[in-house]
């Protein structure tokens, strides 16, 4: 199959699976996540009808960001940021979806306010405590939002994860169900300049099961641009 034509495919699951349980499928954004795919794969997609793109590395994503500058899509940092990156990571994207210290917050905010802007985060939770992963643990989750809030040039916009991995996408779906809970209880706090109104849940394997939970924007890649070897 085509890229164009696994695009479509993935579009119409994401539509089956909104419509399958009361969801306006125009709520979920489709990231495409093009991390080691070469600019002309994100040229097709773009051509094709995708209008976000994922990245996980820095140094990738500057090098297709410079040769794809005016293609007019959104962009999406999905990877592990080191502080010493943020700077880049503020100059080129829209939404940055792994915040999990106030420390690397502290360095975007700083980054932001010299380029002028408002730079949309996502913080990222460790829904399961895994040793292996980054996020924040959910106990503390709330407080770290609400130190967020006191940025000047940050906007906590919502949550992310990524759960462990398991070979059946509904195992999976109870780490979906806490990160929607965990957005819930904090919406309720109500904290200034923050809107949980994002839950960037669910890849290739599981992302039906993480939009029957409440996933807001998908994250996928595999399925779209072939495996990565
Ligand atoms: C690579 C990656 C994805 C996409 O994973 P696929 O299984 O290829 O769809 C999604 N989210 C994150 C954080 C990733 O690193």
């Amino acid at each position: 199959m085509e890229l164009a034509a696994r695009l479509e495919r993935i579009r119409e699951r994401i539509r089956d699976a909104a419509l399958a349980c009361g969801r306006d499928p125009a709520a979920v954004r489709l990231v495409a996540v093009a991390k080691t795919f070469p600019p002309d794969d994100i040229r097709r997609a773009a051509a094709a009808g995708a209008t976000d793109i994922g990245e996980n590395y820095i140094q990738e994503a500057r090098a297709k960001f410079e040769e794809l500058s005016g293609l007019g899509v959104h962009w999406h940092f999905i990877g592990r940021l080191q502080t010493n990156k943020a700077r880049q990571a503020v100059r080129m994207f829209d939404l940055i979806h792994t915040v999990d210290s106030a420390h690397l917050a502290a360095e975007i905010d700083r980054a932001a306010a010299k380029l002028g802007k408002v730079q949309p985060v996502l913080v990222q939770v460790n829904v399961a405590g895994e040793a292996t992963k980054s996020g924040v643990a959910p106990a503390d989750t709330a407080a770290l939002v609400s130190e967020i809030s006191r940025m000047q040039a940050v906007r906590v916009q919502g949550l992310m994860t990524l759960p462990p991995y398991f070979d059946q996408p509904e195992r999976v779906r109870p780490f979906f169900a806490e990160l929607r809970r965990l957005a819930g209880r904090i919406r309720e706090l109500a904290l200034p300049n923050v809107c949980m109104d994002s839950l960037s849940m669910g890849m290739t394997g599981d992302f039906e099961a993480a939009i029957a939970e409440g996933a807001t924007l998908v994250r996928v890649g595999t399925a779209i641009f072939g495996g990565r070897g």
